[in-house]
């Protein structure tokens, strides 16, 4: 049982009810949709009319819609699906090397986006990240409600404001009230790997839907992790859980942590320890020193060449050495692994799993090990979620 927190309390007014069956409703339709009202009303057991009075007026709030089902002889049924013919969010994924600007529609179905380089003048990237929120608001006509906004550092979620993105050295950004302010529109801020957990937990594979407890580790230029605990972000103070990316797993990694030490697990197992095990190894085979990115990494080991592959491959032992600790630790019933990465999946796999079964003392629980699905830009879901998921855990039409 929960214990109440009594800052954050508020009383059962008459409208509670109400809200907390509209909210049940909608989420009904949302993950079951295309769904008659009959069949809400019987899964819920709220009475058919409660529900035909919450579908009128999620309908009137333009959150759902009216579609016809499949004939069965007579007249097509009418079902209720989520309404999508709209933007309504505005995510923006800002990553240490790229910017993502998008758009989505109620469902997470990215409409519009548009990407360039990030600026190491926070200035600069946020006057980019303007012009093209308003572009897309423009165009949108009207229907776009909020902006989330993930960033790769520490965030102060409740305030909106960057604490410290290491990578760029910036300090108290106050992101909500910059992109707020020059947008008219309500901003949500996390950082990167929360806010992908976010998106896993909501617009992930339905199997995950089910999870309450499960960690996401984010393989970047750093790693990240978001864990989830009974089906809620843990974000601990000030927003800063999660950084196990700074956990020692051993010395001399092939690079440094974004902090400067080669003990951390980032330093072992990020995108940026992969390259430069790669570069190492064409050095002493004599091979060319071309310098590659970790997208051409991928796509050689994909081909089949085998020093690209062993870099990756040494990459996710690393990985799985991590994962190890984190279900030691927390004992997840699952670990999602998300990222660029999650391309070379069948080639990483077997190697992660064998370092997380090696590192985890008999005994203790393993947790199932499984892709991202939310494509190789987790992160960017992980924006369009902070306000796509207030339109589902807050009903509110008044
Ligand atoms: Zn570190």
């Amino acid at each position: 049982m929960r214990r109440i927190d009594l800052k954050k309390a508020s009383v059962a007014r008459p409208n509670t009810i109400r809200d907390i069956n509209r909210q049940i409703v909608l989420n009904y339709v949302r993950e079951r949709g295309p769904i008659s009202r009959a069949e809400i009303a019987q899964e819920t057991a709220l009475q058919r009319s409660t529900v035909s009075l919450i579908v009128d007026e999620l309908k009137g709030g333009g959150l759902i819609e009216e579609v016809s089902g499949e004939s069965r002889g007579g007249r097509p049924p009418i079902l209720l699906s989520l309404r999508t013919a709209d933007p309504v969010a505005i995510g923006v994924d800002l990553g240490t090397i790229t910017t993502i600007v998008a758009t989505s529609d109620l469902a997470g179905r990215v409409l519009e986006q548009e990407e360039f380089p990030t600026d190491h003048d926070a200035r600069r990237t946020a006057a980019r990240v303007v012009e093209c929120a308003r572009e897309f608001v423009r165009r949108g006509g009207g229907t776009i409600e909020g902006v989330g906004v993930s960033l790769p550092g520490l965030v102060d979620q409740e305030t909106g404001t960057a604490t410290f993105i290491p990578h760029f050295k910036w300090r108290d950004w106050d992101v909500a009230g910059e992109l707020g302010g020059a947008l008219g529109l309500a901003v949500h801020v996390d950082n990167d790997a929360n806010a992908a957990a976010l998106a896993e937990l909501w617009f992930g594979r339905p199997e995950i839907r089910e999870v309450r407890d499960f960690i996401i580790v984010l393989v970047e230029e750093g790693v990240g992790t978001g864990i989830v605990f009974d089906g809620q972000v843990y974000r601990g103070r000030s927003g800063a859980a999660g950084e196990f990316g700074h956990m020692t797993i051993g010395q001399g990694a092939p690079v440094t942590c974004a902090a400067g030490s080669r003990g951390c697990w980032e330093a072992f197992s990020s995108q940026r320890a992969a390259l430069a095990r790669y570069e190492q190894s064409r050095r002493g085979g004599g091979g060319a020193a071309e310098r590659v990115d970790f997208k051409q990494l991928v796509d050689l080991a994909l081909e089949g060449e085998e020093e690209a592959r062993a870099a990756l491959r040494e990459t996710a032992h690393y990985l799985g050495v991590g994962i190890a600790n984190l279900t030691q630790g927390l004992a997840p019933e699952a670990v999602i692994v998300g990222g660029p990465i999650v391309r070379a999946w069948p080639l990483i796999v077997g190697d992660i799993k064998a370092a997380v079964g090696e590192g985890i003392c008999r005994g203790l629980p393993p947790a199932q090990i499984i892709a991202s699905t939310l494509g190789e830009q987790p992160t960017l879901m992980g924006a369009l979620s902070l306000v796509l998921t207030t339109k589902f855990t807050r009903v509110s039409l008044a």
